[in-house]
């Protein structure tokens, strides 16, 4: 068989065997998949040989690039000794030196600050993490003695994975809304989504009300709520909506003073995306609950942490037969070849002093952005750090959205392709998120396609 052919022949495998995630399939199986073989830095290469820019990190994971040696390494020496040993009964190397660091990456980012982070439970994807964190939560309150603490308190569009209980505490309709039967109750408050607020004009305005609407939901319900559960500071799946400054401080501080847990998801912005280690620095806010994945093995393998305070842990000692244990976890929980790429992939960020080096890059990239929103149909730029979201509509002035039906992301996303960029949209909001590793050339390269890509479609 001819190299084409071989390639040919795994387009139609991939076609016969993969139902692909997030994917109308009936869709898929019309198109040509691109089939990608290699990676270095912030390229992909296809089966084809082309090679791509790639624009969102392979799905917000990527931090470093691809192919970083000192990874590579890494897990190759881990290789060496094992692959892969349980948690459950027994222990391993590197998980229990990334926990250490971990807390030690904490207790750096949240220097002074209270609560503290002390105990890492590993599972492995943002989704698990999310699940232990709630069941955490729900549990703890049973143990301190609390009744009734049954539910959680959400934000509209938030995203916290794709599980039932994640699912349960997630606000993107579009995805949500047919598994409704099968979610438990959450509470939900808005999210402060200042571009189409309900409340207010201005982003103090939309701060300031979205919180009052929590509190009055707090007001009449805490005693029902075990925890508060929010994504810092950018509400990624939802369509990159940045928060309003002060209304992470706010939650926690409602959180403070209604005696709630809260929780912090910082599966899509934790290390360094949003030119920060934590989302959650930039208001000196330090939740009970943190989630992490995405970034954590720079994209290499599937790992998660719940990180959680002492206060927390110490509510499930007890005598065996208590039964305050914490009965939760994986098959591959702390897998020791995913705790060894993270540990390096962590090292990176000092070694290389990828958040100081990241700053020229964000000037550049609002700079850019700034451009962008000053084209006819982009209704509304957000960014924070290395994230963005570019909100396509039809009528500036009024704001009036495209049909979702008119796919209009996505027609920006194949113009972007075929200009050698990939990135995937969500519904009409573009979506920017390159590793931090990406150089000014390549960034400066990134912004030029995407704005000529928006160009091109919207005005024809
Ligand atoms: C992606 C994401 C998750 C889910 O992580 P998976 O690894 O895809 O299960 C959870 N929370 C946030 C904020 C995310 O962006």
């Amino acid at each position: 068989m001819s190299y084409l052919d071989k390639i040919k022949n795994l387009e139609e495998q991939d076609k016969k065997f993969i139902w692909h995630p997030f994917t109308q399939m009936k869709d898929w199986i019309e198109e040509r998949p691109i089939i990608i073989t290699d990676g270095r830095d912030c390229f992909v290469k296809d089966a084809y040989g082309k090679w791509y820019l790639d624009g969102v990190s392979s799905i917000w994971v990527s931090i470093h690039g691809h192919r970083r040696k000192e990874i590579d390494d890494a897990i190759k020496e881990q290789l060496d000794k094992i692959a892969h040993s349980t948690l459950l009964g027994l222990s391993n190397i590197t998980s229990i030196l990334l926990a250490e660091k971990l807390i030690s990456l904490t207790d750096k980012s949240f220097a002074g600050l209270q609560p503290q982070l002390s105990k890492v439970f590993y599972s492995d994807n943002g989704s698990t993490a999310v699940e232990v964190a709630l069941k955490m939560a729900f549990q703890y309150w049973i143990h301190k003695g609390v009744k009734g603490k049954h539910f959680f308190l959400s934000l509209k569009n938030a995203y916290h994975g794709d599980t039932i209980g994640a699912v349960s505490v997630g606000g993107i309709d579009i995805f949500h809304e047919v598994f409704k039967p099968l979610l438990f109750k959450t509470y939900k408050a808005p999210s402060p989504y200042c571009y189409r607020c309900d409340f207010g004009k201005t982003f103090l305005e939309c701060s300031f009300a979205c919180l009052k609407e929590l509190e009055n939901i707090l007001e009449k319900h805490s005693d029902e709520i075990a925890s508060v559960i929010i994504e810092p500071i950018v509400q990624a799946a939802g369509g990159m909506i940045v928060w309003p400054e002060g209304y992470l401080k706010g939650i926690r501080e409602l959180c403070n003073k209604y005696n709630l847990l809260l929780i912090a998801d910082e599966v899509a912005t934790g290390f360094g995306r949003t030119g920060k280690m934590f989302a959650c620095e930039y208001e000196n806010v330090v939740p009970d609950i943190m989630c992490l994945s995405k970034g954590i093995t720079n994209g290499y393998m599937p790992l998660a942490v719940t990180l959680s305070t002492d206060e927390i842990y110490n509510a499930f000692l007890g005598e065996f037969k208590e039964l305050k244990t914490f009965f939760h976890g994986h098959s591959y929980t702390g897998n020791p070849l995913a705790c060894a790429a993270a540990i390096v992939s962590i090292d990176l960020f000092e070694k290389e002093e990828t958040l100081k080096n990241m700053q020229p890059k964000i000037a550049l990239f609002e700079d850019k952005l700034r451009e962008i929103a000053d084209l006819p149909n982009v209704g509304n730029v957000r960014n924070k750090g290395l994230i963005a979201g570019i909100e396509l509509v039809k009528d500036k002035t009024t704001k009036e959205p495209y049909p979702w039906e008119e796919k209009i992301g996505w027609k920006v996303a194949y113009k972007a392709r075929e200009e050698g960029v990939l990135i995937r949209p969500l519904g009409n909001v573009i979506v920017i998120m390159p590793p931090l590793s990406i150089s000014i050339e390549n960034l400066n390269c990134l912004m030029d396609v995407i704005k000529g890509a928006i160009i091109g479609i919207t005005t024809n």
